[in-house]
């Protein structure tokens, strides 16, 4: 399952610093993966990249962006229920390593 940033959400970008997938964007900006661009997923608040969000799963025990966001706005995406075999094939296809 990806999670999802609500409209709680005040834009203090403390997550998009943290995912290790790059999967968190400022409002507008259009997200990409393997140098394809895809349209922002929200003009109104930062948002996450559901194809790039594995739950942190393979890189943390718990979701960074909500361990971090101070207004609670880090939500599971009901609409986008995923096994952890899933999120970790996810994470293959992204293949992004931690620095
Ligand atoms: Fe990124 Fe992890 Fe948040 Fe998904 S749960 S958006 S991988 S920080």
């Amino acid at each position: 399952m990806a999670y999802l940033i609500t409209d709680e959400c005040i834009d203090c970008n403390a997550c998009e610093i943290e995912c290790p997938n790059n999967a968190i964007y400022p409002a507008g900006e259009s997200w990409e993966l393997h140098g394809e661009e895809h349209p922002a997923v929200s003009d109104e608040h930062t948002y996450i990249a559901y194809d790039k969000c594995t739950e942190c799963i393979g890189f943390y025990d718990e979701p960074q962006c909500v361990a971090v966001c101070p207004s609670e706005a880090v939500i599971k995406d009901p609409e986008r229920v995923e096994t952890e075999e899933e999120l970790l094939a996810k994470k293959e296809k992204i293949g992004t390593v931690l620095k």
